[in-house]
Order: C-alpha cells, then structure tokens, then sequence
C-alpha cells in the first residue's frame, strides 16, 4: 500500500468539510468527488488552490466551478450508471471529468478550442475514454447523439434552450443556472412521462453562456 499523497488528503478534506456538511448526500457523487484529482484541471501554478472552497481561474476569461457547485449540479442529476449525459461548458473538463465516473458516457461540449484542447489532453491523460467532445455552440444541444439521460449546463443563460428540452431523454434531468448576467438560479428541469417540472435548487454565480439560445457574445 502507498501512502496517501498531499492531493489525496486535500481531496478528502474537500469532500469531508465542503460537500457532506453541506447536504451532499448521493453516495456516487461523493465518491466520483474523492476519485477525480482536482489539481490536474487547473494550471500548475494553481494546482495548490485547486482543492479550495472556491472557483479557479482556467483561462480565456472561463472558470472552474467551485466543489461544492459542482457536487450540487452532479448530484442533482440522480445517476445510476447507465446514463448517457450531455455537458454544455466543457471549460477545464472537470465536471465532464466527474460525471464520467458515474455514468455511461458524457458527451460535452465547449465553444472556446483552447479550453477543449487542454481537457482532451486531461482526459487523455488519466485513461477517461467514455467522454466525447467537440467544439460548438451548445445552446443547440448534441441533435445526432440525442435523447440524453442528463444534461448539465455549466454557464448560465437567460432561459433554458429549447432545443435541450427537446434533446432531454424521458425520464430526464437537466440542470443549468437560469438568471441575468450577474445571478442565476439553479434549476433543475425534469421530464416524466411527458411532463416538464422546474425547480430552484440554488442561487449561483456562473459565466456567461453565449449561443443562439443564450446571451450574445
Ligand atoms: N464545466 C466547466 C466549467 C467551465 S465555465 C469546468 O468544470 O471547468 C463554463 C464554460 O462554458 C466556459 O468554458 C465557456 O467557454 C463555455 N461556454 C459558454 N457558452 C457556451 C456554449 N454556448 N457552448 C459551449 N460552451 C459554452
């Protein structure tokens, strides 16, 4: 047996002090959360900060979401471990990153090629082969890959995009910050038997998201 290393206990500590005293409960969440190393997400020079209780800095103006954001958005998803999951803001490819321990296959997509370049070379990387990704406007959503299971909107826009309502499976859960420029509400859209419910989870402060069915660049 190896000891734990400096990550791992950073990892842990996360997982122990932001997310389960915070009403992170879902047994898969916590332990995608304890598996994925954080601090290969973010640039070396940051990669300290990378377990702390707040957003990072990837980039072209884009950011990490912080832990706890994106145990919230994961767990909210309710995966089982057959699911196939659509992610709009592939950003670092860390929330892709999780998912992708607890599902079947993730497919996300991001509209900045610098970004993808970088978490392609992650995913690579640590041997995550169940995650597809491409560059585009993900306000249209995935239509040749569609219906998903689940699908995670991490930018926030001015309404929920159509054409993901249209692409969620059913049953289905989407969830994505719905708000002006500065807030957003976290909502989560469920479809069951051809019914749609929306709920707030959450106020939440995330970038922007730019597409036809978003804000304009
Ligand atoms: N899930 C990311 C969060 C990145 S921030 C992570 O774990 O790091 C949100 C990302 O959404 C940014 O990288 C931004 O470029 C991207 N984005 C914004 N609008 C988009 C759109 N219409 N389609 C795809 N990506 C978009």
């Amino acid at each position: 047996m190896t000891s734990p290393s400096p990550w791992d206990i950073n990892r842990e500590r996360m997982v122990e002090e932001q997310l389960i005293p915070r009403g992170i409960h879902d047994e898969a969440t916590l332990r995608a959360m304890r598996t994925v190393p954080r601090h290969l997400f973010v640039d070396d020079a940051m990669a300290s900060a990378a377990y702390g209780d707040h957003p990072l800095p990837i980039g072209s103006g884009q950011t990490i979401s912080q832990p706890y954001i994106v145990a919230l958005m994961t767990q909210a998803l309710a995966l089982k471990g057959h699911e196939r999951v659509l992610e709009i803001g592939t950003g670092s490819g860390y929330q892709a990153a999780v998912l992708s321990r607890m599902c079947r296959k993730v497919y996300t997509i991001e509209r900045i090629d610098a970004l993808l370049v970088r978490a392609r070379k992650v995913f690579d990387r640590l041997h995550y082969h169940n995650i597809i990704s491409r560059i585009d406007d993900g306000t249209a959503g995935w239509p040749d890959e569609a219906p998903f299971d689940g699908i995670v909107v991490t930018a926030g826009g001015p309404k929920i995009p159509e054409p993901l309502i249209e692409q969620l499976a059913d049953p289905g859960r989407l969830v994505i910050p719905v708000g002006d420029q500065f807030l957003q509400e976290l909502q989560l859209l469920e479809k069951i038997k051809g019914e749609i419910s929306v709920k707030t989870i959450e106020y939440v402060r995330f970038v922007n998201l730019i597409g036809i069915h978003g804000w304009s660049a």
